[in-house]
């Protein structure tokens, strides 16, 4: 299949959609569809395919909740395994009208599956991601169903040899003068199929769980960051391995800090008395204050390093450092008594106090010698 739609769109459904509402809008789909109403016709079989996938998502809430969240593009490989239709388009439709729907024959057979990937976004403040962390998440995933130890088969009995296709996983039938084979519906052409489906799991192998994961987030992640836990995504199916999980970091912006590498910038405002005069100031640093001397005549965009008070090493080699670049207030509000003392200054003000100001008009006044 080419491009693939949305899945609510294909079903013609709403995001709110009730199940009922889900299940009719595919019946409605699947019979319009119907390859055994449109034979031959290539549009109608690819048009049944993609409802039958839509419908496989979206009528289990679990892999419903999946897709909500990461969509089709989302955990890619890891949703690939929910979708898992491409054999039989029958089987679906026969789980429907042939009340085999609890049964989920379908999922049913012998091959391991490996576990479906998860994401999981964690958004974390900025000391957090400065300085490290460690973070408790919540996992809703599907687990091996603890009644039958995810194989589906209620207990003492065993998958049995599908009467559909007689083990073979294949099926022929007649389109007027050629006979087609097609991938058997009933066990989707796996030849077995679960005849008593464990009642926990429904035949799936598979329960809804959640988990609680501690997960250590090292000093120095950035927006973007992808933390891999291995084998902390979903149980596989009949002895599957598990799959991973990605822990995808966002980092909230700081109110004075921005980050550069391991180094943390600040952006510091004085007044232009402590620019002329030199100061000293205190400033934040992410693990307490660090004293700043600034010396008398700093000019805006100057630049101050605080060494070894940036951020520690994604590496673990030492920090960074903190860079403090100010930038000179000129007052907007002045009181009488500033004023009179202001231009009292400016009286006194002469070309050796501001070698910029007056360079400037040195060389204008050259063009017009
Ligand atoms: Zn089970
Ligand atoms: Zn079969």
């Amino acid at each position: 299949m080419s491009e693939k739609r949305d899945y609510y769109e294909v079903l013609g459904v709403d995001r709110e959609a009730s199940p009922e509402d889900i299940k009719k809008a595919y019946r409605k789909l699947a019979h319009q569809y119907h390859p055994d109403k449109n034979p031959g016709d290539r549009s109608a079989e690819d048009r049944f395919k993609e409802i039958g996938e839509a419908y496989e998502v979206l009528s289990n809430p679990d892999k419903r909740q999946a897709y909500n969240r990461f969509g089709l593009a989302g955990p890619g490989r890891g949703f690939e395994g929910f979708g898992g239709f491409e054999s039989g388009f029958g089987s679906i439709f026969d789980d429907i009208f042939e009340g085999f729907f609890a049964g989920r024959s379908g999922r049913s057979g012998q091959s391991a599956q490996r576990g479906a990937d998860l994401r999981y976004n964690l958004e974390l403040r900025f000391e957090e991601a400065a300085i490290g962390v460690e973070k408790e998440i919540l996992i809703p995933r599907l687990d091996a169903c603890p009644t039958c130890r995810g194989t589906g088969a209620r207990a003492g009995s065993q998958p049995v040899v599908c009467r559909g296709c007689r083990g073979t996983g294949q099926v022929r039938y007649s389109q007027g003068f050629l006979t087609v084979s097609q991938t058997c519906g009933q066990c989707r052409g796996e030849g077995r199929v679960i005849e008593h489906p464990c009642q926990t799991c429904r035949g799936l192998g598979q329960v809804k769980a959640e988990r609680t994961l501690t997960v250590k987030i090292p000093p120095g992640v950035e927006t973007g960051t992808r933390l891999k836990l291995a084998n902390e995504g979903e149980a596989g199916v009949r002895g599957g391995p598990t799959g991973d999980l990605y822990v995808v970091i966002t980092v909230q912006e700081h109110p004075i800090f921005s980050r550069q590498g391991d180094d943390l910038y600040c952006e510091v405002p004085i007044r232009f008395t402590q620019a002329a005069l030199g100061t000293q100031i205190e400033i934040p640093t992410i693990s307490g204050k660090a004293v700043l001397k600034i010396p008398p005549g700093s000019q805006t965009g100057a630049e101050f390093r605080v060494k070894g008070k940036g951020l520690p090493n994604i590496r673990g080699y030492g920090r960074g450092d903190l860079v403090a670049r100010i930038f000179v207030e000129v007052p907007t509000h002045l009181t009488a008594k500033q004023r009179e003392l202001l231009e009292q200054y400016g009286r006194l003000e002469n070309g050796a106090g501001s070698p910029l100001v007056q360079g400037f008009w040195e060389k204008v006044k050259a063009l017009f010698d």
